[in-house]
């Protein structure tokens, strides 16, 4: 390991809600930053796919809703040594695993065509240049490796923040048994 771990953050099927619980971190984030730097988010900093570096530890947000989600998911498993997957949506499917009660075809009509929401008076469903969905929705650890899961919706700052702390100090992660959610 570098003299700092290097850390990356990511977002699949999620909301962005867990990533407002880093942000939540406060002084907590100085312990962090004592012993890492943050390498890889869409959150901090504008770097392309084909560029991620290696990280010690990446913060996975979201499970797998589409096959974008999941083709990122296994390029940064590959990119990753440990890999947390982070909150109640990565960890379980979550409020988008709400959609596994519809197939595909329904969920696609509900949002192009029926929603009151929608103009769409030639019912086009566009099949070029967007991320397909997959028959469902699944938890991260059905795509890809997971080597911690920190529940939550979304997790609570200061458990998330002593989870990487105890991590990088080479000791074992004991999570709370109830209370992970920040609210
Ligand atoms: Fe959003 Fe909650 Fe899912 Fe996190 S767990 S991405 S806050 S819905």
């Amino acid at each position: 390991m570098a003299e700092k771990a290097q850390i990356g953050t990511m977002w699949l099927g999620g909301c962005s809600g867990c990533h407002l619980s880093i942000a939540d971190f406060h002084e907590s984030l100085l312990d962090v930053l004592e012993l890492a730097e943050f390498k890889f988010s869409p959150v901090l900093m504008d770097t392309k796919y084909d560029e991620v570096p290696h990280l010690d530890v990446l913060i996975v947000e979201g499970g797998i809703r589409n096959n974008e989600n999941r083709e990122l998911a296994e390029m940064l498993r590959e990119k990753a040594d440990f890999v947390i997957a982070y909150g109640t949506c990565a960890a379980y499917g979550g409020i988008p695993g709400l959609g596994n009660l519809h197939t595909v075809e329904e969920l696609e009509e509900e949002a192009y065509i029926n929603s009151c929401s929608t103009v769409n008076p030639e019912g086009i469903i566009p099949s070029e240049g967007v991320p397909h969905l997959e028959s469902r929705v699944r938890p991260l650890h059905e795509c890809i490796d997971v080597d911690l899961t920190i529940p939550g919706c979304p997790p609570r700052s200061d458990v998330v923040a002593q989870a990487i702390i105890t991590l990088l100090n080479g000791e074992t992660i004991e999570l709370p048994t109830t209370n992970l959610c920040e609210v």
